[in-house]
């Protein structure tokens, strides 16, 4: 049994933001990751996709806007070689968050970890063996999965955002379910690697969480490169066979239901907060409505010790907001003065650029929306 100041559960931007800024207060700490160091972020989620989305920009420039840049002769695009340098990148980052916590002194455990209670948390190793870990606090950082609709499973040709970031094959056409920002970097990737995307969103407009006016500039900067967009379109089944997938749909106009044919289907709608399988119910710490854990402003849970950052306390919660409450909640167990996350995120995003629906939530709506117009004007 090994005692610590403060233990991590879950090595995403919101468990290493707080393991790292949690030892450099000087506390003994812990991370526990059983599959991502960097979480979804780094793996599966935001860097290979940007990654991707940057070939697909170049790709762009050398086959629909050649004569716009001067560019003369053919290309030929390698979209496995795209593969392999989201690969590269996303290895590299994560490499990053190996040497960060290292130079920071926290200790690292490569294993699933299970509360048994609220100052205990039981980690098992690959190898079988089990190691108990007891705490003063924990900061329980496990993210969110994806969301999909009733009776719908991921596998085969039904893939989710989260599949697609790491799949080198092409398909001839694709459906992408969901137009937020994850489900248009997929189809911007696809249609600009000559893939025939249809996008279909629910909501009465693509991006629903921004302005309707930076999504009305989206819908035709998509619709220019050929890709069909279906608004006010609800998904209620995905279904397929040896050489192709169905999707249903319900239009919201009072349409009758009617289906599509496809090679692939990508299910980018949404997530859930992971609050299962590992012991939360152990230690007593409430959900709120919706099911994320619920949290004050200092990302403190309902148990005394235990606190709780990303995007297990709200799926929607950025990358930027789960490493700014990380560093919150650090600093809240360190009881040094911390700001709140909108203060935090605003720093980062005056510094980097950041994306609307990071700083929504914190009422930051008119100044990045403002941002994203500029940037899909420029591309
Ligand atoms: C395809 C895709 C694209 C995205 N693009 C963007 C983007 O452009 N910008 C943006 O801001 N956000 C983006 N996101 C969202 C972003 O990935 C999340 O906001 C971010 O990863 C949340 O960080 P987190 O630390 O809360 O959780 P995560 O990054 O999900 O990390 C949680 C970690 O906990 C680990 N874990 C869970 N349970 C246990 C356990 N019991 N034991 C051990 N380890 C455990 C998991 O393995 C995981 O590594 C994207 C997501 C996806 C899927």
């Amino acid at each position: 049994m090994t005692q610590f100041d403060t233990v991590v559960l879950g090595a995403g931007p919101g468990g290493y933001g707080a393991a790292i800024r949690s030892a450099q207060l000087g506390m003994k700490t812990a991370i526990v990751e059983g599959r991502w160091w960097g979480g979804a972020c780094q793996n599966v989620g935001c860097l290979p996709i940007r990654s991707l989305v940057h070939n697909a920009e170049v790709a762009q420039l050398l086959t629909r806007d050649q004569e716009l840049y001067g560019i003369r002769g053919e290309a030929s695009l390698d979209y496995g070689l795209a593969q392999a340098r989201a690969r590269t990148v996303s290895e590299r980052m994560v490499k990053g968050v190996h040497l960060l916590l290292r130079k920071n002194k926290v200790t690292e455990y490569q294993g699933h970890g299970v509360f048994r209670d609220a100052g205990t948390l039981a980690v098992s190793f690959d190898t079988g063996v089990t190691e108990t870990l007891t705490f003063d606090q924990a900061v329980i950082a496990t993210g969110a999965r994806p969301w999909l609709p009733e009776g719908v499973r991921a596998g085969g040709r039904v893939v989710t955002a989260q599949d697609f970031s790491a799949d080198p094959v092409l398909p001839r056409s694709v459906i992408v379910c969901g137009a937020g920002s994850v489900g248009l970097q997929v189809a911007y990737v696809l249609v600009n690697y000559g893939v025939k995307v249809t996008l279909v969103e629910a909501a009465s407009h693509l991006l629903p969480r921004e302005d309707p006016e930076v999504a009305a500039e989206v819908t035709k900067a998509y619709r220019n490169l050929g890709v069909s967009i279906l608004t006010d379109h609800t998904v209620t089944s995905v279904t397929q066979s040896e050489t192709s997938a169905i999707v249903t749909l319900v239009p919201g106009d009072g349409g009758g239901r009617y289906s599509l044919k496809t090679e692939k289907v990508v299910l980018a709608l949404g997530a859930r907060p992971l609050t299962e399988g590992y012991g939360l119910e152990q230690t007593g710490v409430e959900l709120a409505d919706g099911g994320a854990i619920a949290t004050d402003r200092c990302q403190r849970t309902s148990v005394a010790g235990l606190y709780a950052v990303g995007g297990v306390t709200g799926a929607s919660v950025s990358a930027g907001a789960a490493q700014a409450q990380g560093i919150v909640a650090a600093e809240t167990i360190g009881q040094v003065p911390t700001f709140p996350v909108k203060t935090l995120l605003k720093k980062k995003a005056w510094r980097k650029g950041c994306c609307a629906s990071a700083c929504l939530p914190y009422g930051m709506k008119c100044w990045a929306s403002r941002w994203l117009k500029i940037h899909v004007i420029n591309t």
